[in-house]
């Protein structure tokens, strides 16, 4: 990777992100990518416990029973790093009430609901989190990457932080914390793999990175040699990369590679992103081979079947 990024193109849609966003969620919902139903599992999504989400459990549950999604994990934000918005942002007890309740209310309905967690990932709280995990056990982890206010993906610092840089040095600093929170051994499921990619449109597209699949070759490595497994995550298709996070691409390689634990979520933050682009995630997973997924209810890893007759 010798080629040295240009200076910043000027960004054909100055409309703040947001706004694109939502105008791509239309679009999607014209299209049928909200139409999802009959699936087994949706195994990430936010209520009014995460700082940015204003979704209420009992809203995701109603279109769950609705649309037959059968079982959803809750996997609110938990933050370690105080300048983080999660961080204290809710308690694990009013969490737990929260999920173990609705639990039992849907249950004679025929939903299951899990308690689990979305944690960012931080080399540095490293220590922290594995102990904080230990005193406040979940049914299922996920670990994920974000993007901090310091961070130089962040608007406003990407541009420079982009500039002169190989498309290899650019992606670095975000794999590298990927690769440290699968070998980290504390989470069932790394979340959005590549979540860096909305971040840095319009510098460098998705188009980019799926010329440069080698860049993912030693993060999917450590998800294979660690065993935790790949989320597919639908929220790339109503963010600006407008694919899943990783892409069906990047799916298909952690399979060839020997990757045999994936798992699907929308990461909904909003009632009305319950499910978005879910069946296309699961077209992806079948799609690379995967007839099951893999779970967590507490306890053990449970294979979830994947419905291949459907998404195919
Ligand atoms: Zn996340
Ligand atoms: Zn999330």
């Amino acid at each position: 990777m010798s080629r040295r990024h240009p200076a910043p193109p000027e960004p054909a849609d100055t409309r703040p992100r947001a706004e694109v966003e939502h105008e791509a969620f239309l679009a999607g919902l014209a299209s049928g990518l909200g139409g999802a139903h009959d699936l087994p599992l949706d195994a990430h999504l936010h209520t009014v416990r995460s700082p940015d989400a204003d979704a209420q459990l009992d809203g995701y549950a109603a279109l769950a029973v609705q649309r037959g999604i059968a079982e959803l994990a809750i996997t609110d934000h938990v933050d370690f790093d105080p300048a983080m918005p999660a961080y204290g942002f809710a308690s694990f007890a009013d969490r737990e009430r929260d999920v173990r309740e609705a639990a039992s209310r849907w249950a004679d309905r025929g939903l299951a609901i899990r308690f689990g967690v979305e944690v960012t990932y931080e080399r540095r709280h490293e220590d922290e989190i594995r102990g904080w995990l230990r005193r406040h056990p979940h049914d299922y982890a996920i670990g994920s990457v974000h993007i901090s206010a310091v961070s130089p993906y962040k608007a406003g610092n990407v541009a420079t932080f982009v500039h002169g840089r190989s498309l290899a040095e650019i992606v670095a600093p975000y794999f590298e914390e990927i690769i440290g929170a699968a070998r980290s051994g504390l989470f069932d499921t790394i979340g959005h793999l590549d979540f860096v990619k909305r971040y840095l449109v319009p510098h460098v597209m998705p188009a980019d990175l799926a010329a440069a699949p080698e860049l993912y070759e030693p993060v999917l490595a450590a998800l294979v040699e660690s065993g935790a497994a790949l989320e597919v995550n639908a929220s790339g298709l109503r963010q600006l990369p407008l694919e899943t996070y990783p892409s069906a691409a990047i799916v298909a390689r952690y399979r060839e590679l020997g990757g045999r634990h994936v798992t699907i979520g929308s990461d909904a933050h909003r009632t009305e992103w319950f499910a978005y682009g879910l069946e296309e995630a699961y077209r992806h997973a079948a799609g690379a081979g995967f007839e099951a997924l893999t779970f967590r209810r507490g306890g053990e890893r449970v294979a979830v079947a994947v419905p291949i007759r459907r998404v195919t």
